[in-house]
């Protein structure tokens, strides 16, 4: 492909994770088809701090061979990503104390468990629009010079792209005293829009089911031949942020990933409660969180719990469900 029409698949790309509608551009990752996944190595550990801890679940590193690195600084021929710093870096090292801006530089390096645990609170759960975390990366990466520490693809495989003790570009006001995590999705929309969602999903005799278009082959994803199916076989519709939104729901082995993921970042992070955004009701909040409400809120939160202009996860995304999941983690004493 040239570098011009590149250039402008990216640009299209540009409004691509955490943003509607998708930006699928035909030809436009021609350059990020690898080799058959089935050769990536997996193993079950994440890194906080510099030290191992065990999810129980498949996770590539970004040491690994098919991970994907968020501390390279390269910028790729043609690209302009809006948010590299000066060294071509797309996250802040360590962490900033809460008084300084999440966007500084400039800040204490917080390379020891302890001293994370006190500055970190939080666990953000975003959607991809990409559908994929291949194209996640390459669209955060390289395409708009953002980060986040995890990417969830369909199957449940675990991408670590950075230490979570580093700062990465994710959710604004939360990036300095939170981890980041964006589940591939294809995303939620208004129900006028829901031909983006059929051209992502084809039903058979059990269901819906995901369907990739050819051109990104097996989309990188590790395990082979894999069949993603919404955990929930009927489209999802709610309210977020004051728009009516229609989606599938996620993968079961999605969910199965992002509880462990969650347990262990807790375990290690005890500022990260297990605990999810509910009215006094009890009810899930929907809505962006009130500045009181964000400021003393400790725990697992969703994109537009953060931010108004943020629809992700999306109605389909069932905190019941990972609440349920996380209470058979949580352990008396423990928090
Ligand atoms: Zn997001």
């Amino acid at each position: 492909m040239s570098a011009s029409r590149w250039a402008a698949g990216l640009a299209l790309l540009a409004t691509g994770a955490c943003q509607s509608p998708p930006p699928l551009a035909p030809d436009a990752l021609d350059w990020a088809v690898r080799e058959a996944s089935a050769t990536i190595e997996c193993g079950e550990d994440i890194i906080i701090a510099g030290q191992r801890f065990a999810v129980g679940r498949p996770v590539v590193l970004w040491t690994d061979e098919g991970g994907y690195n968020a501390y390279q600084t390269s910028i790729r021929p043609g690209s302009e990503p809006a948010f590299v710093d000066a060294t071509g870096r797309r996250y802040s090292p360590g962490r900033q104390t809460p008084s300084q801006s999440s966007r500084t530089l400039a800040g204490p390096v917080s390379s020891d468990l302890a001293e994370l645990g006190r500055a970190v609170d939080q666990f953000v759960v975003h959607y991809d629009v990409c559908g994929i975390s291949r194209t996640c990366f390459e669209v955060l990466h390289h395409g708009r010079g953002l980060s986040v520490h995890f990417l969830l693809d369909i199957d449940g495989t675990i991408y670590q792209t950075l230490d979570v003790r580093e700062t990465a570009w994710h959710a604004t006001r939360s990036n300095a005293r939170s981890i980041g995590v964006e589940l591939a999705h294809i995303g939620a929309y208004p129900p006028s829009e829901r031909v983006a969602i059929e051209r992502w999903y084809a039903l058979d005799s059990e269901g819906p089911r995901i369907t990739l278009p050819e051109r990104l082959g097996d989309g990188g994803v590790r395990t082979p031949g894999f069949t993603g199916r919404p955990a929930r076989p009927e489209l999802i519709e709610g309210r977020i942020n004051g728009s009516w939104l229609v989606q599938y729901d996620f993968t079961p082995e999605q969910y199965d990933s992002l509880a462990a993921l969650a347990a262990t970042l807790s375990g290690a992070l005890p500022g990260i409660r297990l605990e999810v955004p509910r009215d006094p009701s009890g009810a899930i909040i929907q809505d962006t969180l009130s500045d009181e409400a964000w400021r003393s809120f400790a725990g697992l939160l969703g994109h537009h719990h953060i931010q108004t202009n943020k629809l992700d996860p999306g109605p389909a995304f069932d905190w019941e469900r990972l609440a349920e999941a996380l209470s058979g983690h949580f352990e008396p004493g423990t928090k």
